[in-house]
């Protein structure tokens, strides 16, 4: 079967809706209280920390560092055409008498849901057209593959014979038919009756094959973020947890990020988004989403007994990082 992937056809126009202006929220900071209680919930849950420190220590400080997430959605489709065949059992038949085909990108098809990834599949108005089946050219049956279309097939009674003329060699003289094929040499082929033919297995015995051309329509969410994050922690963290949608922008073609205090964030917006410009060539980009999501993070010193270091609270979560949290010994930790 042919298949064929269409580049859309150039844009019709250039976008003429202009943004709003950008605004950006902010996230309130953890007070110490928030920050203790998350470690003591931490390490009730976990075998290997120590919940007594969790109760017992002293924070002794704590910064707000919020990071931030920037996920750019370029919701896209591609098409693609194959010359599809099945059995033709009568009826109407849509060709060409009834209008001219429409090009594969003028076919109307829409996304049953925008920035979810799904597949469509469709047959082009006016393109069936009705030809003689090629395997059995428009016969309806076929040779039958058990007796080649003979409607017998041979004996295996040679080595009946066989052992018959051995025995006859010994002297004996009783006559022995070949209980199959009473000497014929033949036997009938239960598979078509004997009349050598088989239904033919591409048109399903009804000799002629419809023909048309089928549209396959790929809905695809191309998903591009970037991390911006100033604390010690691994930057991987921030992409688990929710965080506060701080900037929103849906439309045909977002406006890169330029107004954010940090230039970072504006840089990779706009990188992100120039790269997906011409990332899919073979795709029509239906529409794109930008969002921006504050994730607090906050950093925490604390003092316990002798040990002095930082954990983080991070995400809507609250999620817990404490690589250096003082552990117990507990059983687990000792097997391993
Ligand atoms: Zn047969
Ligand atoms: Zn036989
Ligand atoms: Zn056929």
């Amino acid at each position: 079967m042919e298949v064929a992937l269409i580049p859309p056809p150039p844009p019709m126009q250039p976008q003429t809706v202009y943004p709003q202006p950008m605004q950006f929220k902010d996230i309130d900071n953890l007070d110490q209280a928030v920050c203790k209680q998350a470690m003591i919930d931490y390490a009730a849950e976990s075998c290997c920390l120590d919940s007594n420190a969790a109760k017992e220590m002293t924070i002794t400080r704590n910064n707000g560092l919020t990071a931030y997430h920037y996920i750019l959605e370029t919701f896209t489709e591609s098409r693609k055409t194959e010359c599809k065949r099945k059995p033709h059992h009568g009826g109407s038949v849509d060709g060409s008498e009834n209008g001219s085909a429409p090009s594969p990108w003028d076919v109307l098809c829409n996304a049953d849901k925008i920035f979810h990834n799904h597949t469509k599949k469709m047959k082009i108005p006016h393109t069936e057209y009705i030809r003689p089946c090629n395997n059995c050219i428009g016969r309806g049956y076929i040779q039958c593959p058990e007796c080649h279309g003979n409607g017998q097939k041979d004996c295996s009674c040679s080595k009946w014979q066989r052992n018959r003329e051995s025995e006859m060699l010994l002297g004996s003289n009783v006559n022995h038919a070949c209980p199959w094929c009473k000497d014929t040499g033949f036997l009938k082929c239960n598979k078509c009756s004997s009349s050598g033919r088989a239904i033919c297995t591409e048109c399903n015995g009804c000799r002629n094959m419809k023909t048309y051309t089928e549209l396959t329509v790929k809905f695809i969410n191309h998903v591009r973020d970037y991390i911006f994050q100033r604390s010690d922690m691994p930057d991987q963290l921030v992409k688990n947890v929710s965080g506060k949608v701080v900037f929103e922008q849906d439309l045909d073609q977002v406006f890169p990020i330029t107004t954010h205090p940090i230039k970072e964030i504006n840089n990779n917006s706009k990188r992100i988004i120039n790269e997906h410009k011409h990332a899919f060539p073979y795709e029509r980009i239906k529409r794109q989403r930008q969002r921006l999501l504050a994730v607090p993070v906050t950093e925490v010193h604390f003092t316990w007994k002798d040990t002095r270091s930082r954990y983080w609270i991070y995400g809507m979560e609250r999620k817990v990082y404490a690589p250096d949290f003082p552990q117990k010994c507990c059983s687990c930790c000792a097997i391993l």
